[in-house]
């Protein structure tokens, strides 16, 4: 069976190693020049952890990721405001929460599905189904026809555009922009096993340590559209570490994220042979921080589904019954916002329990 992914991303990469794993031929095709770099960190959830664990990843994963043991929060002069003890969550989920440098997890995925079979510089235009087959045509002009073509292509994804539909996106008029950067864990006053993060009704910062000697910091402020104006806004914060943290960040390290809200969600995913994957097939604001948890979970269910039929049709079902519904819960979760924002949500290890480990189907 022969499977083209477009979109060499953590979902394109996961569903790669999962399907080559049943003896399919596949093949990977990114729009970009070689794996993307900007500078990341994500956090992961057990179920996340669970999904890549399950994929056969289970020691790559462990060697990259720090597991975090805590989370911290804090107002702006340091009075803690939360503290949740997650060290074990290992025991208790199945896997650690952690954080981990995303180029250092695309890097693992892409060395763990075959660096030669990723067709970098392939970016798709437009995708046909054939009934029996799907074909993807690329802007330099190589085509490519397969049993089944997944679209991996992000949040903003071509293939859902030009095939499905259904989803709008609109400025989010109260964080905007999220602000991040990778600095050195040296450089930086935090527990080198927990996230530590600030918190006031405007805006926030969060701090997480993601292996290899760096820490990762993000946050957004109601209100600032640039760098200038997210620093500002924490100028006052000075008994907290943010003034000295952001004096030390270089600003081209510094990458600017606008933030929107989904309107809508895909009907179906499934359209004939082409079917969608991770942020096309379920785009969501990054608060909940579970944009790609879910998208290794797709992969798994998508692996499932496969070793379950022969049937191509049938499995491309059963992936999506599985799935549409219970990943659209987590995007209405996440659309809620962050701990203290617009809606006061509880802090984000409490949702993780409360919302999505206790509840999600
Ligand atoms: C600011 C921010 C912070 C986040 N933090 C977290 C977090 O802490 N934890 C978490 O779980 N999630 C987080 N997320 C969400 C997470 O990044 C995504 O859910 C995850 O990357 C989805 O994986 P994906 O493969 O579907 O998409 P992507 O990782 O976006 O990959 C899509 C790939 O497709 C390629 N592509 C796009 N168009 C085409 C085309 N036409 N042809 C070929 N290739 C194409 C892109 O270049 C890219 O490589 C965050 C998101 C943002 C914006």
């Amino acid at each position: 069976m022969r499977v083209g992914i477009c979109g060499g991303g953590l979902g394109g990469l996961s569903a790669a190693i999962g399907l080559a794993g049943l003896g399919f031929d596949v093949e990977v095709f990114e729009k970009s020049p070689s794996l993307r770099a900007t500078g990341a960190g994500l956090n992961l959830w057990p179920n996340a952890g669970r999904a890549i664990y399950a994929l056969g990843l289970r020691e790559q994963y462990d060697a990259i990721s720090v597991k975090l043991d805590h989370y911290f929060g804090y107002d702006p002069d340091c009075r803690p405001l939360f503290e949740h003890d997650t060290s074990a969550w290992p025991e208790k989920y199945g896997a650690p929460s952690v954080g981990v440098y995303r180029l250092t997890l695309s890097t693992m995925l892409a060395e763990a599905f075959g660096m030669d079979k990723i067709r970098f510089g392939h970016e798709l235009v437009s995708v046909e189904d054939k009934g029996d087959s799907a074909v993807c045509h690329f802007s330099n002009g190589v085509s490519y026809e397969g049993d089944v073509i997944i679209g991996a292509d992000g949040i903003y994804s071509a293939i859902r555009k030009q095939l499905i539909g259904g989803v709008t996106f609109r400025p989010n008029d109260h964080h905007a922009f999220r602000f991040r950067a990778v600095i050195d864990l040296n450089d930086v006053d935090v527990d080198p096993a927990a996230q530590t993060a600030f918190y006031s009704r405007g805006g926030f910062l969060s701090v997480i340590p993601i292996g290899d000697g760096k820490a990762y910091w993000f946050g957004s402020v109601a209100g600032a559209a640039s760098i200038d104006e997210f620093v500002a806004y924490f100028t006052s914060w000075t008994k907290t570490h943010i003034p000295r943290t952001l004096s030390i960040t270089p600003r081209e390290a510094v990458v600017e994220s606008p933030l929107f809200d989904v309107d809508g969600s895909p009907y179906k995913w499934t359209h004939g042979r082409v079917t969608l994957l991770g942020d096309s097939a379920h785009p969501m604001m990054p608060d909940m921080a579970q944009g790609a948890s879910q998208t290794f979970i797709d992969s798994l269910a998508l692996r499932n589904a496969f070793a379950s039929t022969k049937d191509i049709d049938e499995a491309l079902h059963v992936y999506e019954s599985e799935r549409r519904a219970a990943s659209n819960y987590v995007v209405k979760c996440s659309q809620k916002g962050s701990f203290l924002g617009r809606n006061n949500v509880n802090p984000i290890p409490v949702r993780y329990e409360q919302e999505i480990e206790a509840i999600a189907v």
